[in-house]
């Protein structure tokens, strides 16, 4: 896993878990890759201990991911799992990173998953807060002597299972039907996670949840994010336009019509 630090990131998706990011938006990783974007996934924790997984075993996953996604730079933070918090010591990592790779977009998993590890909400607490050290002045010394960067944008991720039905608000979808399959070989990577018969129902699930969410703006699958902040744009066609419109488009009378009645 190299640093990467000397160019700048387009983007960097922060997450508590290797295989937080692939679940969620793996998708959209491996489409910026191909778009020619420099990306980079920052795991806040090693995962571990799980109850199948060990440190060296899903270290070697995670960079089998990395390679199947393209994306450019994977760092682990090695913050404690399990009781991952958010702190200043864990905020000053992230603005650390955050200030070495000077990332146009930070990407962040978010919201609240009592179903799941409480570290997921965590993360996203300490990825904003991290956020925000990272342009501040005169704390260099606590940033490992980097210099004060102010990332442009952030965007969350959703976690699938929040727990609030969340307004979130400047919801997008992208669409990710060319790199569903790169995907879900990423997921594969977690074979201490997901034996055979957890990836079967993984990827059922994940393949019904980006249809839900891709279908609703007429791609076959898709990846859900929403900002903080409204979308800001100059051209109203090329902000609208992202999306096909309606899955299932209407034909007018006289056309191939059938008359329903
Ligand atoms: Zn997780």
């Amino acid at each position: 896993m190299g640093t990467g630090a000397d160019k700048p990131l387009d983007v960097l998706a922060v997450a508590p878990h290797p295989d937080d990011l692939e679940i969620i938006c793996g998708g959209t990783l491996a489409k910026l890759v191909n778009q020619g974007y420099r990306v980079g996934m920052l795991d806040l924790t090693t995962g571990e201990p799980t109850p199948r997984g060990s440190v060296e075993t899903r270290k070697r996953e995670a960079e089998a991911a990395r390679k199947i996604l393209g994306v450019h730079v994977r760092e682990c933070l090695e913050l404690p799992n399990r009781v991952l918090m958010d702190g200043p010591e864990a905020r000053f990592a992230v603005a650390t990173a955050v200030r070495r790779h000077r990332p146009t977009v930070l990407l962040t998993v978010a919201g609240r998953t009592p179903a799941a590890s409480p570290d997921h909400h965590q993360g996203h607490l300490i990825a904003e807060a991290g956020r925000f050290y990272s342009q501040l002045t005169k704390w260099d010394e606590r940033f490992d002597g980097t210099t004060p960067y102010r990332v442009p944008h952030l965007v969350y991720a959703p976690m699938p299972f929040d727990a609030e039905d969340r307004n979130w608000r400047s919801r997008f979808v992208v669409d990710i039907d060319d790199t569903m399959d790169q995907k879900i070989a990423a997921i594969r990577c977690y074979e201490s996670q997901f034996d055979k018969q957890r990836l079967e129902k993984v990827e059922h699930w994940i393949r019904g949840l980006n249809a839900f969410h891709g279908g609703a703006c007429g791609y076959r699958y898709g990846e859900f994010f929403a900002m903080p902040t409204p979308i800001g744009g100059q051209d109203l066609i090329s902000i609208v336009s992202g999306s096909k419109g309606s899955p299932a488009p209407v034909d007018l009378p006289g056309k191939s019509h059938l008359p329903m009645g």
